[in-house]
């Protein structure tokens, strides 16, 4: 068959690097498992498009065709964490005119039989219906994200109840019990823009055919069977992780992190990274550096300028150097513990990497499942979006993870710090939560076996696509 005469996918991702790569993996996955598709993914842009993901695609299958849809502008632009969903989601508005143009110009050219669209691309589901294709929305995300999108209708009678205890525990269906504190970001104000546009987002997961997210029944099965229990078979809902990126030591950092960690004794470096974009304050760098020190454990830290912005970092360059910001006399005094690096490091490398036996992460879902896939122990610090939900699940569900206690000023002091790495990576604690870490990266392994469980889940997703 000629690329135009295979069943076509379109794939929609959201605008920016970091909604692009988890899409485009899950497609690639697919497509790995199934080459009789071809996928054409339509990749909405506020401004031009990042060098990083020009790179990225050069990388895909050239049955991955990709085109950048006219990008647009966004006045105003400020960074927010509460509203950086939001966000996202308006400039996928924007550009729905040409996504539309785009995919009927697909459709009279080729057998197009499905629509993948981001979370935060999930404007584009209703075009789906006109042209009738499946749909589906492509979650990057846990179980238990998806089923608190659907428990929030409930959820939100919940909380805006007077009568209501605030530190009564929350139970997501299927989930461990957690503090309201834990919700994401935006339930942290009910009367939010960011509140509202996540209520509204969770009315959108009933459009499509079906759910993807990236995680696997083995990690999640009460949440995975709780969302099925609630969708009641429209939409299907697929585990299909775990979903993780392939490692590119590209970066200039990356060759210096390796060879360091290459002269280190087996797990017995803590590596410390607040994912893609994420910052913490000068006052708690601070508190940070002085605790790894006071630990006395091997570190490798990622440093990016602080901010009192959690998501500072996502939008736009930084200018400034990182490891200016460190206590004075940090970097010399710590020389022979630790190695820090600015802003990036070659993480899927480094987590694979004999030496590393800690993650000081801030929960992001892909560096969740990173630890997950590598068996590496995790302390828990959430920052924003749904991370604080992340790090519960690590904490209190799997047991797999240590979480810091933070003062009445709202940071982790250096003596607490010092307390949880200790803890992970020379106590008894440890040895018992990297015991059931273990379990899980076998589990993880299995998942993605020939006869794994979301191997065969998406091999039921490609045959009602063939059949469509
Ligand atoms: N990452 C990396 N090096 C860094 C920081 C992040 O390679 O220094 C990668 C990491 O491996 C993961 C992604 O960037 O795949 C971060 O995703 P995550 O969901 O953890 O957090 P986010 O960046 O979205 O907050």
């Amino acid at each position: 068959l000629n690329s135009m005469e295979k069943p076509h996918i379109a794939v929609i991702p959201s605008a920016g690097f970091t909604h692009l790569v988890p899409i485009l993996e899950f497609s690639r996955r697919l497509f790995h498992l199934h080459p009789e598709f071809h996928i054409t993914c339509f990749i909405p842009s506020v401004g031009a498009p990042p060098a990083s993901s020009k790179a990225y695609l050069q990388t895909l299958p050239p049955t991955i065709t990709s085109i950048f849809l006219t990008p647009i502008t966004i006045e105003d632009h400020v960074a927010d964490p509460a509203i950086l969903a939001l966000q996202i989601e308006l400039s996928v508005s924007l550009s729905l005119p040409s996504i539309k143009q785009e995919l009927k110009s697909l459709c009279s050219r080729a057998k197009v039989v499905a629509l993948i669209v981001d979370v935060f691309a999930n404007g584009a589901l209703d075009f789906a219906k006109e042209l009738n294709l499946l749909s589906y929305i492509y979650l990057p995300q846990s179980a238990m994200l998806l089923s608190l999108y659907f428990f929030s209708t409930k959820l939100d009678e919940i909380l805006s109840s007077e009568s209501r205890d605030p530190q009564e525990a929350i139970v997501i269906p299927g989930c461990v019990p957690i503090l309201s504190k834990d919700l994401p970001l935006p339930f942290q104000n009910l009367s939010s823009l960011g509140y509202k546009g996540f209520l509204k987002r969770s009315k959108r997961f009933h459009v499509p055919d079906g759910v993807f997210m990236n995680t696997f029944l083995e990690l999640e099965p009460g949440a995975i069977r709780a969302v099925q229990e609630m969708v009641k078979g429209k939409p299907r809902v697929y585990p299909v992780g775990p979903i993780i990126q392939r490692g590119s030591i590209g970066h200039e950092n990356g060759v210096e992190c390796l060879t360091w960690l290459d002269k280190q004794e087996p797990k017995s470096v803590l590596y410390v990274s607040f994912g893609s974009g994420g910052t913490i304050s000068q006052d708690q760098l601070n508190e940070l550096a002085f605790g790894l020190e006071l630990s006395g454990q091997k570190f490798l830290w990622v440093v990016r300028a602080p901010s009192n912005l959690a998501s500072a970092a996502y939008f736009g360059a930084e200018s400034k150097d990182p490891l200016e910001f460190l206590p004075q006399g940090f970097l010399e005094r710590t020389k022979k513990q630790g190695l820090v690096v600015p802003s990036w490091a070659p993480q899927i490398q480094v987590l694979g990497h004999s030496a590393t036996g800690g993650f000081l992460s801030h929960c992001g879902w892909n560096s969740v499942l990173e630890c997950v896939v590598q068996g590496v122990p995790v302390i828990a610090w959430p920052l924003f979006a749904e991370q604080s939900l992340n790090a519960a699940f690590l904490t209190d569900d799997l047991k797999v993870a240590l979480r810091p206690t933070f003062s009445q000023s709202g940071l982790a002091e250096r003596e607490e710090i010092a307390k949880v790495v200790r803890g992970l990576m020379d106590d008894k604690e440890g040895i018992e939560i990297r015991k059931r870490m273990e379990l899980l990266k076998i589990a993880a392994a299995n998942a993605i076996k020939e006869d794994g469980s979301s191997t065969k889940t998406l091999s039921e997703v490609a045959t009602s696509l063939r059949c469509f």
